[in-house]
């Protein structure tokens, strides 16, 4: 039986910390293979599972560097191969390829490996047998949710997010759902705007209605046994924490 498969490359919020990269997960159905985000030090927990030509999309969820700094790393890995070039399909919001193409010669050839697709909350896309309705975030900048659906199987990834009613939509019955729990409540107050307590990712999968909570992108001095505690308070399905190299079959 084909599956639906979740694994995780990436789960440090902000910034690297000793045993976490940067936001990556791997969604894997039959033979396609699509990277939610690409962050910092991600690529090398990729290298332990798939070979890089095996990519088919990457769909960015915004661009703060701890979701896509890992690209450059991507690009010159399809671009200096052998064989010559492997062009790679990347989804993201507006902007997203003159962004990053700012650090890059301004001859580059990375368009021509790299082909840029924009992608806004309230599109649909289809890529491979995968069904991906995106979603806004609550984030200082724009940043897409995406709610993953193959075979009555439902994967939410909230990117990065403060509350908001858009994320209990994208997360709405999901058999997996992968929260930003940034911080603690006992760290209040937060900047507005910008990530979720362990407490609010809770909230938003009980209100949800979610199978398995992922708790991710927790930073690195927090404790997760307390980000996971401050879930379980709020919401009475699984609460599991993201960890790098850990697969998750719906
Ligand atoms: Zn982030
Ligand atoms: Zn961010």
């Amino acid at each position: 039986m084909p599956a639906l498969t979740l694994t995780v490359f990436g789960c440090s919020g902000t910034h690297i910390g000793p045993t976490r990269s940067c936001s990556s997960y791997l969604v894997q159905y039959e033979d396609y293979r699509l990277l939610l985000d690409c962050g910092n030090g991600s690529l090398a927990n990729l290298q332990r599972r798939i070979d890089i030509d095996d990519i088919d999309a990457v769909l960015l969820s915004h661009m703060h560097a701890d979701h896509f700094a890992d690209l450059f790393s991507l690009y010159y890995a399809r671009r200096l191969r052998p064989d010559g070039p492997l062009p790679l399909d990347v989804y993201g919001p507006a902007g997203a390829q003159a962004f990053i193409a700012q650090l890059l010669p301004d001859d580059d050839i990375f368009p021509t490996v790299c082909h840029f697709h924009v992608a806004a909350a309230g599109d649909t896309l289809q890529l491979g047998p995968l069904s991906i309705q995106l979603f806004a975030s609550n984030h200082p900048i724009e940043t897409l949710a995406s709610r993953i659906e193959v075979d009555g199987k439902v994967l939410a990834y909230s990117g990065d997010s403060a509350p908001t009613p858009a994320m209990v939509d994208c997360a709405r019955d999901a058999d997996l759902f992968v929260c930003d729990a940034t911080w603690l409540e006992r760290h209040r107050p937060h900047p507005d705007g910008v990530h979720m307590t362990g407490a609010e990712a809770g909230a938003h999968a009980a209100e949800a209605g979610c199978t398995v909570l992922l708790l991710s992108h927790i930073f690195p001095s927090n404790d997760p046994a307390e980000v996971a505690a401050e879930a379980a308070g709020s919401f009475d399905g699984t609460v599991m924490v993201a960890e790098d190299l850990q697969d998750h079959v719906l």
